[in-house]
């Protein structure tokens, strides 16, 4: 297999852009960049001729340090063929032939890799290309630069004893700028900096242009190697030994003359995503005079009293349309390209898939598949399903100078908003019934938090992470929080809490952006984005093509209102305890829990009252969409007093007498509440609460049938790890139905269990025949798979995370690996005694993009996330199917 591939324009244009190119090798062996550069040339754009060493010479360079055998003479007729098609001789006296030597990395790695110009200049050809520019200060200021960077990066000459050089050369003559340089002057400089490169490198500058070529392909590839390139390897986890190949190319001259300019070309708006031909150049410029910003650049396009591309260079710009529009249809994407004009001719040096804003993402995906020029499928292909939460939230808006970022927590729940601080759910509940808009700051929340979260405009904690119960409760109520803001310092006794010298208490306003984290003192500006027509049209063709369920996690009727808006197609998960916790019944619940007799009854036939009329209203909301209902979970604990002093004042409300009520309350206590007394267990030996459930979702269905409504809820049974805990649970289920059942023969409900222990997973065959459907709570299962809580996970996570221990938080991206396979295995294990099993998934991760690829991967039937997160669930299933398997979803390709 050859070394080196070499380009150049076609001269016969194709006829059909689809069918180019046909790379000579695989992508990845030539690097992005030339890929594109060997796809331009297939296309019959201007592109300078040249030629490639391909990555694997990359490795071998390093490992040898030194060129195989093979190369020399590939390189020489590589050389002569860019000779021929340039119609220049490389170190030729009259009209020379420049190289330029650049990395061409698999993905772009922005000035971390080096670059040489003007390759191929030394004391004679630089007279040759003074007489071909007929423009000496041209040639020499090449030759200056190319000096320059050959000294720097082959030899390893320090920069600035470069610049020294020059900048004191202008000095000492009183020269403004290199254009009041003499012949006679750049000859002092260039020199110079000869001397320089012989004094530091102890060897002389080569004038033997092959010498130049060689040296600086070696310095093009040491620079695979250099601290910044690996740092950024580092930061963006990319594999050290990709390697990179290298380009050496003719160069071309925006710097030429007048007639000749160097820019920036996107072929839509970046920011807007309007299709124009949007960007920037400069006339009389090299390349990265643009991206440096020295020089103010001009628009391409016209504009009011300034100078632009379209008026200056009309042809040129007329040729940077056309090519901009070709390569956007051959790539299927925007793109940005660099270029240059020299002497009035267009050349395209660099074409690659443009970033963009958001919002311009959508447009143009939409754009794109209504210009024909993309199908459905591909246009999905080309969003990012979580940056599409930008545009469902209120976001800040810039800050002003001077605004004060007290803090930056974990961005656990999306939007930004702005109110006074409360320190309790107390207070904020009291400032929502003035109508004020209140900030909820906690250390961290609990389910009594509940009602202050619902009435907070948003959530600051300082402990938690990411799925802390204030994160999950918050992205659920679409509720902006802030978590795990562990730079603050809060006294919740004296209502205190502190940012650096900044000291705030109840009632002053601060800002939080749960999108990015950040806290700002009082009221930052935030911006309400619409919905847009196209984000609504890619959100159906998502619908099409996706293969997953998405539902939403929801527990009051707001929520899954907010989800039907957001199109989900069902419930995954209505966590009851939030019934409890609804004012007004937390007391009648610990009258049931904790009290006897008459007392207890009659607050049984409340709670039954108040939630059968809850199921009622959510079964005629979701019509006959699914929806999962998961049976009381937390230990009873939670919601019972927490002091002595609380019990007493119960005590005297209920009318129990106290020292019941203590007996009673240690009876129920656990040590470590999260591995103790909850879940399944609770329901087993607090059967009452199991048939106060059940009986209140039974006759909301019958309640539901006799208005005309057939509901089949799933009752989900949370935290078994044992079959027969279900079995007892499912027969006492059939129990409470009988009555039900001999009235209406039609009466159904599924009875099902959420895996969260490991337990339960690695015995999902047992469970298959007892169960209608199962569905993970990914959130415990990452838990006890670790042995780690979520709520205290945040700080050693962030080690472990800078560490590379694991590739991202695995509360919030599965743990494919561990807990991933626990899934995989238990799904594959209960249908393989089930194969029609209903299998979801309703932690946390079914609102992430990469766990759902994943959920899809394994054939599951759905994913729940909160209702806030169903538009990115719906795209990132839609693209899971889409790149699982193109051929089995026959509308990806549909135009
Ligand atoms: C889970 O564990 O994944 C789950 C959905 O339940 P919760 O978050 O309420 O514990
Ligand atoms: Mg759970």
């Amino acid at each position: 297999m050859p070394w080196v591939y070499s380009f150049a324009p076609q001269t016969k244009k194709p006829r059909r852009v689809a069918a180019v190119p046909i790379l000579p090798v695989a992508a990845e062996e030539l690097g992005n960049k030339a890929a594109n550069l060997f796809a331009m040339c297939a296309l019959g754009l201007p592109v300078p001729p040249g030629f490639v060493l391909r990555a694997e010479l990359c490795a071998h360079y390093h490992r040898r340090r030194g060129w195989p055998r093979a190369l020399s003479g590939e390189v020489k007729r590589a050389l002569a063929q860019v000779e021929r098609a340039s119609g220049r001789g490389f170190g030729a006296r009259n009209n020379p032939l420049l190289v330029s030597v650049r990395a061409s990395g698999r993905v772009s790695m922005p000035g971390m890799l080096d670059t040489v110009l003007n390759l191929g200049l030394n004391d004679v050809t630089v007279m040759g290309l003074a007489q071909a520019s007929n423009n000496p200060a041209f040639a020499y200021d090449c030759y200056r630069r190319f000096l320059h960077t050959y000294g720097a990066l082959v030899r390893g000459v320090e920069s600035e004893a470069f610049e020294d050089i020059w900048e004191n050369c202008k000095l000492d003559r009183g020269y403004a700028d290199e254009q009041e340089m003499r012949p006679r002057d750049w000859l002092v400089v260039i020199r110079a900096f000869q001397a320089l490169i012989r004094r530091k490198s102890k060897k002389p500058f080569p004038q033997n242009v092959t010498t130049q070529l060689w040296d600086a392909m070696g310095a093009v590839f040491d620079s695979w190697r250099n601290a910044r390139a690996r740092a950024w390897r580092d930061l963006h986890r990319l594999p050290d030994d990709w390697g990179m190949a290298v380009s050496v190319q003719s160069m071309v001259f925006g710097n030429w003359d007048a007639d000749s300019a160097t820019g920036v070309a996107f072929s839509r708006n970046p920011t807007t995503g309007q299709k124009q031909l949007y960007g920037e150049f400069l006339p009389r410029a090299q390349g990265e005079e643009v991206v440096a910003g020295l020089r103010t650049p001009f628009s391409l396009t016209k504009s009011e009293g300034e100078p632009s591309m379209q008026t200056a260079l009309p042809q040129a710009f007329r040729a940077l349309a056309r090519a901009a529009d070709l390569l956007e249809r051959h790539f299927g994407d925007m793109q940005d390209i660099e270029f240059t004009v020299q002497q009035k001719k267009l050349w395209l040096l660099q074409t690659r898939r443009a970033r963009r804003s958001v919002a311009a993402a959508v447009k143009i995906a939409a754009d794109m598949v209504r210009e024909k020029r993309l199908g459905k499928g591909q246009a999905l292909l080309l969003l990012d399903a979580p940056a599409l939460m930008q545009l469902l939230h209120p976001e800040l808006a810039p800050l002003r100078a001077g605004a004060v970022v007290l803090a930056s927590g974990l961005p656990a729940s999306p939007g930004a908003v702005s109110g006074e601080l409360v320190f309790s759910s107390q207070a904020a509940v009291a400032a929502a019934a003035q109508e004020r808009r209140v900030i909820l700051v906690r250390p961290e929340t609990s389910p009594e938090d509940i009602q202050g979260m619902v009435a907070a405009r948003g959530v600051l904690t300082v402990r938690g992470g990411l799925t802390s119960h204030a994160a999950v409760v918050a992205r659920g109520l679409g509720r902006p929080c802030v978590s795990g803001a562990g730079a603050l310092q809060l006294d919740e006794r004296r209502e205190i809490l502190r940012a650096g010298r900044h000291v705030l208490r109840a009632g002053d306003r601060l800002t939080i952006d749960g999108a990015s984290g950040k806290i700002v003192l009082g009221e930052a500006a935030t911006r309400q984005p619409a919905l847009s027509d196209e984000i609504l049209r890619l959100m159906g063709w998502s619908d099409k093509m996706r293969r997953l369920q998405i539902r939403a996690n929801a527990d009051t009727l707001e929520d899954a209102k907010a989800a039907l808006r957001y199109g989900a197609d069902g419930l995954g998960l209505l966590r009851t305890e939030q019934m409890f916790f609804a004012p007004g019944r937390l007391d009648m619940f610990r009258a049931f829990v904790l009290g006897a007799g008459k007392v207890r009854e009659r607050a049984r036939q409340s709670l039954l009252r108040r939630q059968r009329a809850d199921f009622y209203h959510l079964f005629r909301l979701l019509g006959t969409r699914p929806i999962a209902i998961r049976l009381l979970d937390p230990p009873l604990q939670r919601f019972l007093p927490q002091n002595a002093d609380e019990a007493e004042a119960l005590a005297a409300r209920l009318k129990l007498p106290p020292e019941r009520l203590r007996a009673r309350l240690a009876e129920i206590a656990n040590f470590n509440p999260m591995l103790g007394h909850r879940g399944v267990r609770l329901l087993l030996t607090e059967e009452g609460i199991f048939t106060l459930q059940v009986q209140a979702i039974f006759e909301a269905m019958a309640l539901c049938a006799r208005r005309g409504l057939r509901v089949q809820p799933e009752i989900m049974v949370p935290f078994v790890s044992l079959p027969p805990e279900l079995a007892a649970l499912s027969a006492r289920a059939a129990q409470c139905a009988a009555p039900f059942r001999a009235r209406d023969k039609r009466f159904r409900y599924r009875l099902g269990i959420m895996i969260e222990t490991p337990r339960a997973a690695l015995l999902a065959a047992d469970f298959a025949p007892l169960v209608d459907f199962v569905s993970f709570g990914s959130n415990d299962l990452t838990q006890l798979s670790f042995g780690m809580s979520r709520d205290d996970a945040a700080g050693f996570l962030r080690t472990y995370l800078q560490r590379d221990f694991l590739p991202a938080d695995p509360f919030v991206q599965l743990d494919e690996d561990g807990v991933g396979a626990l899934i995989g295995l238990a799904v594959r294990r209960a249908r393989a005694r089930r194969p029609r099993l209903i299998c979801g998934l309703c932690g946390e991760h079914g609102g992430d993009a990469a766990s759902i690829r994943f959920c899809s991967a394994l054939a599951m039937n759905y994913v729940s996330c909160s209702p806030y997160r169903v538009p990115i669930a719906r795209l990132a299933a839609a693209q899971a199917a889409l790149t699982e398997n193109p051929a089995r979803n026959p509308a990806s390709g549909s135009r």
